[in-house]
């Protein structure tokens, strides 16, 4: 059975929260690389991260699963200057997070309930970016 990269991640826990979340929906899959990231956190970069696989035929929905997730993790962002996915949230918004925000909600109606991450910055040059 031939296997498929769905996500790329920096750390254990973002990477087995992901594998969690395919095997709640009976999704099988592996990780390639947790071996060497988990023993040599240093050398993460150089190895690419953790890589999340699924079996071909369930590529689809794995993907359509992990990006339902995209707000909660930066996994799936690309810094536009030097393209890398080494990208960490820096400023999140959350509904009622102080009074001030539970105003300007209640008065612009924004319709979502979910933080969002506003911000982020690329691990590897330093951009900050929307
Ligand atoms: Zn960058």
């Amino acid at each position: 059975m031939k296997y498929i990269i769905v996500g790329i991640y920096h750390t254990y826990i973002d990477a087995h929260l992901a594998m969690g979340m395919l095997e709640d929906a009976n999704i099988s899959c592996v990780l390639k690389d947790e071996n060497t990231v988990s023993i040599y956190p240093g050398i993460t970069n150089a190895v690419g991260g953790i890589k999340l696989m699924v079996a071909e035929a369930q590529k689809e929905r794995a993907i359509e699963i992990l990006a339902s997730t995209e707000n909660e993790t930066a996994a799936e962002r690309i810094c536009p200057d030097c393209g890398s996915s080494n990208i960490e949230c820096i400023t999140a918004t959350q509904k009622n997070a102080s009074w001030l925000s539970a105003i300007a909600h209640a008065v612009l109606g924004s319709g979502s309930d979910d933080s969002i991450c506003k911000m982020y910055h690329c691990l590897d040059c330093g951009n900050e970016f929307e």
